[in-house]
């Protein structure tokens, strides 16, 4: 298959229309939809991606009165976070209307939807004038795409379309909500944080051992954001000689001399969420070994950038 890079959002649109794939940038990650509603074309999804089928896949949407489309009932507490939160980085799980096909949905009887604040997916999902569904546009377990060019690395040649933009300006995926029981759950951080949430449903809490039992976020069982080189959480650049083929990102400086591969110290939490990622494919492309990364604390959106860092770095 020939991948086309375009700035053309119709005919990304007229592509996914006619049930093609199309990668496209949002404010968190670079997202690859397909029409919600053509259950073959979303099984390309998973075969482009070579993702576990177990694993659903987010509606974006670009209208509110999309909503309607693709969900049962709007349960009290997603009205709240939808009038305090959409547009934005915010994806809410809600019960699924029956016409959505399982695939999108791995069969839960949810569905996660989200309305990107970002100039050219709205274009975009506006011109599809349907509800979309993405997953991140990378290979499945490997970092999430960033920019435009990290899609190219993992699926050029396995997508229809790339609809250019500028890097994201979050660098991490969504919060995800699941606004089905009496209290939101956060079943993953995201840059609306806890505290966020709380100030407007102060009930909202994070996801524990037995909601992952109970099978609510499947997505999260799996290996993911890995980098071929090894990713190490430390509590500070390293003091001593290092090996050969190390790198580091983090707030705190390290000494001079001590890494020979990149160094990044970002000002702030988000600015290391930002760049992580991106961080990570230019460690690959150096043929680094092993990136230290620097741990952060769990206030706002250091919980969910200790969330990746642990699951990039957790042993297979
Ligand atoms: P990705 O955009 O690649 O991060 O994948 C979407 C993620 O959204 C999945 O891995 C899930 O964790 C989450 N998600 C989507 N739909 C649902 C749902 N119905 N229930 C729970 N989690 C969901
Ligand atoms: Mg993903």
């Amino acid at each position: 298959m020939n991948t086309i890079v375009t700035q053309d959002v119709e005919l990304a649109a007229a592509t996914l229309k006619e049930g093609g794939l199309v990668a496209f940038p949002t404010e968190t990650v670079f997202g690859l939809g397909a029409s919600a509603f053509q259950p073959n074309a979303v099984s390309r999804i998973f075969q482009a991606k070579n993702r576990p089928q177990d694993n659903p896949l987010i509606v974006h949407i670009a209208h509110r009165n999309q909503i309607a489309e693709v969900c049962e009932v709007i349960p009290e507490a997603a009205r709240v976070l939808i009038d305090a939160f959409f547009p934005g980085p915010l994806t809410l799980v809600v019960p699924a209307a029956p016409t959505l096909p399982s695939v999108v949905t791995a069969s839960l009887g949810t569905v996660g939807i989200r309305m990107p604040d970002h100039d050219v997916a709205n274009a975009f999902l506006r011109a599809c004038g349907e509800p979309v569904a993405a997953p991140s546009a990378n290979r499945s377990g490997r970092p999430s795409p960033t920019t435009w060019e990290a899609v190219m690395d993992d699926l050029d040649g396995r997508v229809d379309v790339i609809l250019r933009g500028d890097a994201s300006r979050v660098g991490l995926e969504s919060t995800v909500v699941d606004c089905t029981g009496k209290e939101p759950i956060i079943l993953r951080p995201g840059s609306i944080s806890l505290e966020d949430l709380k100030m407007v449903h102060p009930g909202t809490r994070m996801s524990d051992a037995a909601d992952v039992v109970s099978h609510r976020s499947p997505g999260t069982r799996h290996r993911h954001y890995r980098p071929e080189a090894d990713v190490v959480v430390v509590s500070s650049p390293s003091k001593t000689e290092g090996r050969s083929g190390y790198a580091y990102i983090g707030l705190e400086s390290p000494e001079k001399g001590l890494y020979d591969g990149p160094i990044r110290v970002p000002g702030d939490v988000s600015t290391y969420a930002r760049d992580l990622f991106h961080f990570f494919r230019t460690c690959e492309k150096a043929g680094i070994n092993r990136i230290e990364c620097q741990r952060v604390g769990l206030e706002g959106m250091g919980r969910a950038l200790m969330d990746r860092l642990q699951r990039a770095a957790s042993p297979e």
